[in-house]
């Protein structure tokens, strides 16, 4: 058939694909899916093509045609049987935390209550529904315990306990996890990126497509990146008493940043932390070779530090938890310092010691 996507232009993920594909194929779809993985992962691109595919007129194999009104429709952004919501910040403030709102949430469940126009189904995408406040989130539970047949929601967050256990108890979950630097390398090349480039921005990547593709389009937001993992490097370095000093003049510079809040500057922060700190494991355990290679000199030699391993799984944890509670309001500094306590100190190449 004319136009057919065979595959679902998804860079990694291919068992969560299968099974979505398989599932449209044999008609057997839940009402609600929770996708869960770390930002910039895939989670909106996989749920958007699970849309394309539940929505098409004459997708038979799992896909989509590109050619009937539903598709032509989806396309343009105006179909009146697909919806997607998106946090939003509630005043002009760019500082604010964006939310979804109770209001968005009521005006979704108004569109599910009409019955498809076009297409067999009614499909809705949540993203970030780790941001759902509490009036919402529970608004949102009446739909999912109660669906309409024939509709379909999709909720995407960062981490399942973003979003109340209620509601993740109702949605089949699907968890995406870091697509390998291979296919990341391989998906950038196709773009005409020069191999060396595809390397090394895989490699800042951290497993992450949309990331990976951000720094192509923006080199500012790369050579952020690249600052960031300097400063880990030299973080690392250091005791107690430099890092806090750091950490007291990075404040200063993130509470002058007015284009987003303090809690964003420093979650974006650990996500580059996430990256850098699974590196560092990963020598610890001996296994440098499959390092995304955040830094230059990564120890070859399998030579495993158990205390090292020990301290960057626990140090993980905590940026994880950390993370995770920026999205609830923390004081943004004092978790922050908390977290520099727990960072191993490193005092040459591929020897940690504690703080
Ligand atoms: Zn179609």
């Amino acid at each position: 058939m004319a136009g057919m996507h065979p595959e679902w232009p998804v860079v990694g993920h291919q068992p969560v694909v299968a099974f979505l594909r398989q599932s449209v194929q044999k008609k057997k779809t839940a009402h609600a899916y929770l996708f869960v993985g770390a930002s910039q992962i895939g989670k909106a691109t996989v749920a958007k093509h699970f849309a394309a595919a539940l929505l098409c007129a004459q997708g038979s194999d799992g896909g989509w045609c590109d050619d009937c009104l539903s598709c032509h429709q989806r396309a343009l952004g105006v179909h009146p049987d697909y919806h997607v919501i998106v946090p939003a910040r509630a005043t002009a403030d760019s500082t604010a935390r964006p939310i979804i709102s109770l209001e968005q949430i009521k005006e979704l469940q108004q569109r599910l209550s009409r019955r498809p126009v076009l297409a067999a189904r009614t499909v809705a995408i949540i993203n970030g529904a780790g941001l759902l406040n509490e009036k919402a989130a529970n608004a949102l539970l009446k739909t999912v315990e109660e669906p309409n047949p024939g509709t379909v929601i999709m909720l995407t967050c960062d981490a399942a306990d973003q979003v109340p256990l209620t509601l993740q108890s109702r949605c089949q979950r699907l968890s995406l996890s870091a697509v390998p630097t291979a296919e990341i390398i391989g998906a950038l090349r196709k773009e005409g990126v020069s191999h060396s480039e595809a390397e090394r921005i895989a490699a800042l990547a951290g497993g992450r497509p949309g990331l990976a593709f951000a720094y192509v389009q923006d080199t500012q937001l790369r050579k952020a990146c690249e600052e960031e993992l300097e400063t880990f490097d030299e973080l690392t370095r250091q005791a107690w008493g430099e890092r806090f000093r750091l950490a007291a003049a990075w404040f200063q510079h993130a509470n002058a940043d007015h284009t987003r809040s303090v809690a964003e500057s420093l979650r974006s922060r650990l996500e580059v932390w996430m990256t850098a700190g699974r590196d560092r494991l990963l020598e610890a355990a001996g296994c440098g070779h499959i390092c995304q290679r955040t830094r230059g000199e990564i120890a070859e030699v399998a030579t495993i530090d158990l205390a090292a391993v020990r301290q960057w799984s626990l140090f993980l944890d905590k940026v994880i938890a950390t993370m995770v509670a920026l999205q609830q309001n923390v004081n943004p500094r004092l978790a922050y310092e908390l977290l520099l306590l727990d960072m191993p100190r490193q005092r040459r190449a591929g020897k940690e010691m504690p703080a």
